[in-house]
Order: structure tokens, then C-alpha cells, then sequence
């Protein structure tokens, strides 16, 4: 099955372009829960944030800060999400690497909503250490 962000990047799908440089592109979300709602996506077929290499991942986020930006100023928003998803645990619906930038206003009604369970130092340090000691 074709990719659609690589039908996008190579031209054989419509977007509304809001950036490209030769690593990174970045376009109108066809939802716009909030107006000015953008999506970063890198040229190659990336799937997750776990096969970005080291260039990629920083054209990724030049990009983000850029646009970030440049949707600050179109929009005059009061704060911004950086929403990106991996694998459908995680809500991840384009199996190309995306990530969303989602402009705020004090009155849009959107809600992340998750219970924020409190941890022990305990609990935070031996998860630390599982972490600590999975880097390759
Ligand atoms: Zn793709």
C-alpha cells in the first residue's frame, strides 16, 4: 500500500506546503482542531521516532522550531503542543514518522488528559536505571 506522506514529498499527492528544505517538509494537517495546525515530516520513510538517525532527527527539530515560530506569528496563538506518536499503543494512525504542532488558545477546549500518578524516589530512581541501562 502507497505511503501518503511519500506520495506527498514526491509530489503525486496534494498538501498545502508550509516549509520544505532537502530533509524535512512541512504541510497543512487535514485536521484542524485548532486553524494553523502543521505536520514535520522527513522526506524518507521513516516509521517512528526509533529510526530517526542522529541528522534527522536534528533537521526534524530545526524544522519544528522554525515553523513553530512562523505559526506563532500567522496566528497570534497563546501556546503550542508538540505532539508526535509512536506505534498504535501510542495512537500512531501514518506509519511514516509525523509530528504535529498544534497552535493554543486559553479557550480551545482541548485537553490532554491523563492521571498523573505520583511516584516514590524509589520507584524513580530504579526506573532511571532501567532506562539508563538500555541505552545501546
Ligand atoms: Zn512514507
Amino acid at each position: 500500500m502507497a505511503c501518503i506522506f511519500c506520495e506527498i514529498s514526491s509530489g503525486n499527492a496534494p498538501a498545502s506546503f508550509v516549509y520544505k528544505d532537502k530533509d524535512v517538509f512541512g504541510i497543512m494537517s487535514l485536521e484542524q482542531p485548532n486553524p494553523y495546525k502543521v505536520l514535520i515530516i522527513p522526506h524518507a520513510h521513516v516509521e517512528n521516532i526509533y529510526e530517526l538517525n542522529d541528522d534527522l532527527a536534528a533537521s526534524v527539530f530545526q524544522a519544528t522550531t522554525k515553523v513553530a515560530r512562523a505559526i506563532r506569528d500567522a496566528s497570534n496563538c497563546e501556546g503550542l503542543n508538540i505532539v508526535q506518536s509512536n506505534g498504535k499503543a501510542g495512537q500512531q494512525d501514518v506509519f511514516h514518522f509525523h509530528l504535529h504542532i498544534l497552535p493554543r488558545f486559553f479557550d480551545d477546549k482541548i485537553i490532554f488528559d491523563w492521571d498523573n500518578k505520583p511516584a516514590n524516589r524509589e520507584i524513580l530512581d530504579s526506573l532511571a536505571k532501567e532506562i539508563r541501562e538500555s541505552f545501546l
